[in-house]
């Protein structure tokens, strides 16, 4: 729900560092072998083509894999165009799913891209990636710190979602845009899991493929694709009767991250926010706190002075940082505690 920016630069590096050549390096081993796990699964027609041609050089530039790379940086909108390309011209390297047995092809492909690169500590640092990119909450549910520690106890290790599922899609194993930073809850079992944020739904007249989107990748979310407001259910302020609505654009917010019922366990949050709009923050109020800045000599921290005014990070790049920010954000505007127009105009 909290947009995450697009990154090319970081993209391109992930391509870079280790995964072009470790990728390539399988492929190639793979074809020369004819299969993988010592031959129980064996290189047919389809993934022979496939194969040759995710390593097809760049003639005018050899050493370079456009097919692959393309695969491995692409934007979410790119790898909904490959998928509908790759269900239309390699048919096998779908066959198989949760409860059914793999086509050869799949499991080849999986073992290249995940077993092979994606799970291995040398090749894909998944502490790494997530400090890179430098979100501070699960970016599906707002509701989680993104974090890993280290100790002599053990570590705690970062969790990363494959947003088109690697048991579904394996070629996407490792590809940068489809790695979501994301909490153990949005992760874990009974949340998103192994669900397809893609249902596919019957082919056009002209036999193309239909699908209806149950989620946005957080890299494509507007700031208000979810929104979140609250409706009183009774005059007594407290209790059990305030109820959170949250706009979705698709079904697969509350189908699969289950946000609406996580969402009204918070409700104390929105509370606290509606007793202090009874207050109507007295215009000394806000001057006392712009005034203790101004008394240390240092100009006027927007983002701090809104921290202290609604107890959250409210503005719209600093959503990621702390859990139930949005909330916080949605529910201070419908209060009017804030105006939409004050804090667009912040920095
Ligand atoms: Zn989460």
């Amino acid at each position: 729900m909290i947009n995450i920016p697009y990154n090319d630069t970081l993209a391109e590096n992930h391509w870079n560092s280790k995964i072009k050549d470790r990728l390539v390096y399988r492929i190639k081993k793979v074809l020369r072998q004819g299969g993988v796990n010592s031959g129980k699964y064996k290189v047919r027609t389809q993934c022979r083509i496939f194969l040759n041609y995710l390593i097809k050089e760049d003639p005018a530039k050899l050493g370079d894999y456009p097919n692959l790379k393309e695969l491995v940086i692409s934007h979410p909108n790119r790898l909904r165009e490959i998928i509908i390309e790759y269900k239309n011209d390699y048919p096998n390297l779908f066959i198989g799913s949760k409860n059914q047995t793999w086509s050869s092809f799949k499991r080849i492909i999986y073992n290249i891209f995940v077993d092979s690169c994606y799970e291995l500590d040398k090749f894909f640092s998944k502490d790494e990636f997530i400090s890179n990119i430098g979100i501070g909450t699960c970016s599906y549910c707002n509701r989680g710190y993104i974090y890993s520690v280290h100790s002599h106890s053990g570590d705690v290790k970062p969790q990363i979602d494959h947003f088109y599922p690697k048991s579904i899609y394996p070629f996407l194993g490792i590809s940068y845009y489809n790695l979501i930073p994301s909490c153990s809850v949005c992760n874990g079992f009974g949340a998103k899991e192994e669900n397809n944020p893609l249902n596919f739904i019957g082919k056009d007249a002209h036999g193309h493929l239909l699908y209806e989107e149950l989620l946005k990748s957080p890299y494509e979310l507007g700031l208000d694709d979810i929104k979140f407001t609250f409706k009183l259910l009774s005059p007594n302020l407290f209790g059990n009767f305030i109820k959170i609505n949250i706009e979705t654009p698709s079904k697969g917010y509350n189908r699969f991250l289950k946000l609406k019922q996580f969402y009204n366990g918070h409700t104390d949050h929105v509370e606290e926010l509606i007793f202090k709009s009874k207050i109507k923050y007295p215009k000394s109020y806000r001057s006392s706190i712009e005034n203790l800045f101004i008394a240390k000599g240092d100009p006027i921290n927007t983002s701090f002075f809104y921290r202290i005014l609604i107890n959250n990070y409210i503005l719209k790049d600093e959503l990621h940082k702390r859990p139930l920010s949005k909330l916080y954000r949605d529910i201070a505007l419908q209060l009017k505690l804030v105006t939409e127009k004050e804090i667009t105009e912040s920095r």
